[in-house]
């Protein structure tokens, strides 16, 4: 294997993730820049590498307009380097917290392609399992709306997303089945989906609590609501969007195609109000 410093150099750093050192990279020959995404093997363990092998296959044939392109890998004895489409918006979780919130057409609009780019994973039989604000990133730096998702089958590979959330105290986004530790499948992202959704209008999550097993009884038993001094003025259709998807049975919440077809998606006429 050609020794990834010959042909690309690495500049400064651009993000970090539990595992990996994501740095922007300049490929020599064409002068063109990359996010290169740096795995220590051994922060790992033996048993992930080959499934990671095996997911990186499925990344490379992974084709959608919202979600980064991987373009080459080079791997090690002890590093794993992804190289990937650079974007330069940043994440979509810094982005809310500057803007407070998005207006309900912008949600939509944006909501709208994150779901769509999680029906097309999801047909090829990819399951992301760790969608949240901090791996969904903007494209660009003037546009609020054209989104990417990062770091997808990642949280399958790099392991249970039970024990990793619960290690990073952060356990907002997971879904009541993942915590059931039951059998869970590409459902899961359709309830982060939900749990997005709700914080584009808001600006907070819908489940919390002062310690990390009162926010998992909160999503056990979906137990959310909205609070009238921000949700007074956003329309039925939003909510009842992110009702059918906050859903603790998973056979009873919409999948992505029946998602894409829900009025708050289809109609793009969603009220242009911003609360707070
Ligand atoms: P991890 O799997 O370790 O969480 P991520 O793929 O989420 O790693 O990357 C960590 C951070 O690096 C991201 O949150 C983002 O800030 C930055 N990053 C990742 N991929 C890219 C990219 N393609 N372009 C620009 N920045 C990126
Ligand atoms: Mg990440």
């Amino acid at each position: 294997m050609t020794d990834i410093t010959k042909v690309y150099e690495f500049k400064s750093e651009l993000g970090r993730g539990a595992f990996s050192v994501v740095y922007l990279g300049v490929h020599k020959a064409t002068q063109k820049n990359y996010a290169i995404k740096v795995i220590n093997k051994v922060d790992l363990g033996k048993d992930y590498e080959k499934n990671l092998k095996m997911e990186v296959d499925i990344l490379k044939k992974v084709d959608h307009p919202n979600i980064i392109a991987l373009k080459e890998l080079f791997d090690t004895q002890d590093k794993l380097y992804l190289v990937m489409e650079l974007v330069t918006g940043g994440e979509l979780f810094d982005k809310i917290v500057e803007k407070g919130s998005y207006s309900e057409k912008d949600a939509s609009a944006l909501v709208q392609k994150i779901v769509s780019a999680v029906g097309y994973l999801h047909s090829v039989g990819i399951v992301h399992r760790d969608l949240k604000p901090e791996n969904l990133l903007l494209k660009t730096k003037n546009d609020d709306l054209e989104v990417a998702i990062a770091d997808f089958g990642l949280s399958k590979i790099v392991g249970n997303s039970v024990v990793m959330q619960t290690a990073c105290g952060t356990p907002s986004y997971v879904a009541p089945e993942v915590l059931n530790a039951t059998a869970y499948d590409k459902e899961v992202d359709m309830w982060s989906v939900g749990v997005i959704t709700y914080i584009l209008l808001c600006g907070f999550p819908p489940f919390y609590g002062d310690t990390v097993p009162e926010i998992f009884e909160q999503i056990m038993e979906a137990n959310y609501d909205f609070p009238e001094d921000y949700w007074g003025q956003i329309s039925k259709e939003a909510k009842d969007f992110i009702q059918k998807l906050l859903v603790v049975d998973v056979s009873k919440r919409l999948s992505a195609q029946d998602a894409l077809k829900h009025p708050w998606l289809t109609s793009g006429n969603a009220p242009n109000t911003v609360i707070n």
